[in-house]
């Protein structure tokens, strides 16, 4: 046990819990959370998160000790227990080296731990939330009869839709089983687009595809990508050292550089439309094992991002709203259109928006990932009837010249909300208010339910998941009359 201040990978969190805890053994974790009944818990897994769901304010409990393999193989296929502090890239190699399997779904980079990643609804393209995947959680929590510690199995119904994607707040997850499938092969290639339809009807043929819209040319580059029957490709290995040097590297270099040295708006305009696009190989097709097409290094220079979910029938417009409001913000007045301006009159938002013009200027391109409806109760995509799809929006500006980009996502998570449902990432910037949350998810309540049983004083919680999800609004749980914001 010790006290120190703790920060995020993106330096937008420090909190310094009066007890930090590193168990080592599923014992260990008992006897702590045994001894100090009466504090609040918060676990951790990597702090890639940018929301304030991992703070705790009184007794944090780092799991990056827990982090054992087991690989079963079953009549059904490959069963995998992985421990909750496992890092996804240790898991990965783990089950390919073993057993030739792989995880079912993977996001852009692999040192989130395993139960931080499910926790928030981590994601990739093509494919649901790991969240969905996963079969069974272990959960350390307290005995609502007798106070005392212990592990719950938790393999079916709400409670495992409510455990997949819990951000914490059931209690310590101690382990999680899934089902791994065999290791696969992708292929990918690069092309540039005018509009969003072509880039959507593409789709068919690319089910794993992400794609770029770019600022300041406002065109697209889709980054097509397929499962695919082939070997490797002979040059696979010159593709990844390519794509580790020019976009790894240099490309975000230079955005750094337009982030916090050359900042005037003509240069980030050159760039994306001089420059930028003559670093992209267009047609290139290379293949190679699923692991090292699907994911990037992007854990290498420290940023902040928000990330907004739009279900399918609202993307184009979602898509338009963005490049109206990116460019009102970089100082164009007439870039809103008369509807949205109606619109933004309708929701009481015209003055927050005008303040906004000239704040911020937008360097980075706008990420844009479909992800399929998950079966949980929580996680960005779970309770729709199309998939959504995840735009996100990233700054390299030092931490201490973020206010701008703050501003910016908050209208742009407010507005994104009541325009077309957008739901924020619950692990990226995420400044949803409890009555947004509310409205966004139909599941809500009733995971506010399962984790009662679960947690009845919420202990598990901190003061941004009681405000937020819980609607408490500053009350503690023990004195909060009512459940829902109204
Ligand atoms: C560079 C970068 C790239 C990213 N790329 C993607 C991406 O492609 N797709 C995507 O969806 N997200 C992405 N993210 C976001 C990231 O995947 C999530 O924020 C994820 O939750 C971080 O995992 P972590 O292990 O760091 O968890 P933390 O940030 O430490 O914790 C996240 C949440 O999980 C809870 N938690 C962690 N461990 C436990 C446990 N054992 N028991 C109970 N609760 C626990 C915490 O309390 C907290 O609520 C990225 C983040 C970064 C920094």
């Amino acid at each position: 046990m010790f006290q120190r201040t703790v920060t995020n990978f993106g330096r937008n969190l420090a909190f310094t819990p009066r007890e930090i805890y590193s168990p080592q053994s599923e014992a260990e974790l008992l006897a702590v959370l045994n001894a100090c009944r009466d504090r609040r818990v918060r676990a951790i897994g990597r702090l890639h998160s940018w929301s304030a769901a991992p703070v705790a304010d009184e007794m944090l409990i780092d799991m990056r000790q827990m982090h054992n393999v087991t690989v079963e193989q079953r009549a059904e296929g490959t069963w995998v227990t992985v421990g909750a502090g496992c890092q996804i890239k240790r898991l990965l190699s783990e089950l390919e080296q073993g057993s030739n399997v792989t995880l079912p779904s993977v996001g852009l980079i692999t040192e989130q731990s395993v139960a931080g990643a499910i926790s928030t609804g981590t994601h990739g393209s093509g494919k649901h939330s790991l969240s969905h995947y996963i079969a069974e959680v272990r959960i350390a929590t307290y005995d609502p009869a007798t106070g005392e510690a212990i592990i719950r199995v938790i393999s079916e119904g709400a409670e495992l839709q409510a455990a997949r994607c819990s951000l914490g707040a059931l209690g310590v997850v101690v382990s999680v089983g899934l089902w791994a499938r065999a290791q696969y092969r992708v292929e990918e290639h690069f092309k540039r687009y005018d509009a969003i339809d072509e880039v959507l009807a593409a789709e068919e043929d690319y089910p794993l595809q992400q794609f770029f819209l770019i600022p300041w040319s406002w065109d697209y580059f889709a980054q097509h990508r397929r499962e695919v029957i082939a070997d490797h490709s002979r040059l696979a290995t010159l593709y990844r050292w390519y794509f580790f040097l020019v976009f790894d590297i240099a490309f975000h270099l230079t955005v750094r550089l337009l982030s916090r040295v050359l900042r005037h708006r003509w240069f980030v305009r050159g760039f994306y439309r001089w420059i930028a696009p003559l670093t992209v190989i267009r047609g290139w097709k290379v293949v190679d094992t699923s692991q090292k097409m699907l994911v990037m290094e992007h854990e290498l220079f420290r940023h902040i991002e928000i990330e907004v979910f739009v279900q399918r029938s609202r993307l184009t417009e979602s898509l338009s709203f963005v490049e109206q409001f990116l460019k009102h913000c970089d100082g164009d007045a007439s870039a809103i259109s008369p509807a949205t301006q109606t619109a933004m009159q309708a929701h009481g938002l015209q003055d927050d928006l005008d303040r906004l013009c000239g704040g911020y200027t937008h360097r980075y391109q706008i990420c844009v990932r479909k992800v399929l409806p998950d079966d949980t109760l929580i996680s960005m995509s779970s309770g729709a009837a199309e998939p959504s799809y995840a735009l996100s929006f990233i700054s390299y500006e030092r931490p201490t010249q973020r206010q701008g980009f703050q501003m910016f996502a908050q209208f742009l998570c407010r507005s994104m909300s009541v325009l077309f449902d957008g739901r924020p990432h619950w692990g990226k910037v995420c400044p949803l208010t409890a009555m947004d949350a509310d409205r966004l998810y139909q599941e809500l309540s009733r995971f506010r339910e399962i984790c009662r049983t679960f947690d009845p004083s919420g202990r598990f919680r901190n003061d941004w998941l009681d405000d937020v999800v819980f609607g408490l609004g500053g009350l503690s749980p023990a004195n909060a009359a009512g459940d829902s914001p109204s």
